[in-house]
């Protein structure tokens, strides 16, 4: 029975609106279509919030009286169990294995408590052993008109063919800064900070909190800052010295969330020729990320990073005095 315990564990957050969802907007239209698929597969980088997509997915398909943007109701016994964290028809499954699917499936032979929808939860479906898809397979090919499957991954080819044929795939996308901003001050980051998260983060929103409360994250953005900041008093001997020491201790990723967030600064301004900075310094970064995952020397592609980033910010890098 320990199985069958873990295979219900309350692993999700607590179901939000659909509406609330950042990024999410292909979900609704899903909720909304009023002709729901038995099985969907959410996909995302990390922090794209796609365990709040498939809790809100699962309240907004159980729930007895759907509002307009196929919005949970909040307060029938469904939305209410499920705020409660205790629905006795929603079910998560609790590790990756073949032990855990088959509690899943077990569960999923059995009609639903209360009558309606019965939903099972599967996140992170591209850390599934073979055993564990093999044994999903069944339920989630031949599933009973009252089950639901909600799986999430990182991207679908990460997910075995044989579950990705069987489920509608639906991204979830970057939420654009207008949203995320809001969404992370209404969370307790300060107004000043959360573009930079919203930039760093690429838009994705549990990865925008975590950054929020990492202290190293700080250190490796200001790093990047100072690093674009004294880019355009370089001559060219200090910018080669400055790229050998990015080539080992500067986060590329960073230098470029921090160019992202230069231009869209820039361009709130109407300060053309630091949006053509910005722009520029951002294709050169991201041309070094790219050879970087090609396998060319980091030393290199600082290097010419670095050279790029001083000629350009002779037109100007204005950045705001922290
Ligand atoms: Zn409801």
């Amino acid at each position: 029975m320990a199985a069958d315990q873990r295979a219900t564990a309350p692993a999700l957050p607590a179901a939000g609106r659909l509406s609330d969802v950042l990024g999410a907007q292909r979900l609704r239209k899903v909720a909304g279509s009023g002709r729901p698929a038995h099985a969907y597969l959410l996909v995302g980088p990390r922090g794209s919030g796609r365990r709040t997509a498939a809790s809100a997915l699962a309240g907004a398909l159980l729930c007895a009286h759907p509002g307009e943007n196929a919005d949970a109701c909040g307060t029938c016994p469904s939305c209410r169990a499920l705020a409660a964290g205790s629905h006795a028809d929603v079910h998560v499954l609790a590790g990756h294995r073949l032990d855990d699917a088959r509690a899943l499936t077990r569960a999923a032979a059995l009609r639903p408590v209360h009558g309606g929808r019965a939903a099972f939860i599967l996140p992170n479906a591209d850390e599934l052993t073979p055993e564990a898809v093999a044994a999903l397979l069944k339920p989630i090919e031949e599933p009973s008109p009252e089950t639901l499957f909600i799986l999430t991954a990182v991207s679908p080819d990460h997910v075995p063919e044989t579950i990705v044929s069987r489920c509608q795939v639906v991204p979830l996308l970057p939420a654009p800064s207008a949203e995320l901003v809001p969404w992370l001050t209404q969370r307790g980051v300060p107004p000043e900070a959360a573009p930079v998260l919203a930039d760093a983060a690429g838009g994705r929103p549990g990865r925008a909190l975590a950054l929020a409360s990492d202290p190293a994250w700080q250190q490796r953005h200001t790093a990047a800052r100072d690093w674009i900041a004294g880019a355009g008093r370089w001559r060219v001997g200090e910018a080669l010295t400055r790229a050998a020491a990015a080539a080992e201790a500067t986060d590329l990723d960073e230098v470029l969330a921090v160019l992202r967030h230069m231009a869209r600064d820039a361009a709130a301004a109407g300060d053309q020729p630091g949006l053509l900075a910005a722009c520029d310094g951002f294709a050169a970064a991201a041309t070094a990320a790219s050879a970087v995952d090609g396998h060319v020397t980091a030393r290199l592609t600082w290097e010419v990073l670095a050279l790029r980033l001083r000629r350009s910010s002779r037109v100007r890098y204005n950045l705001p005095k922290r």
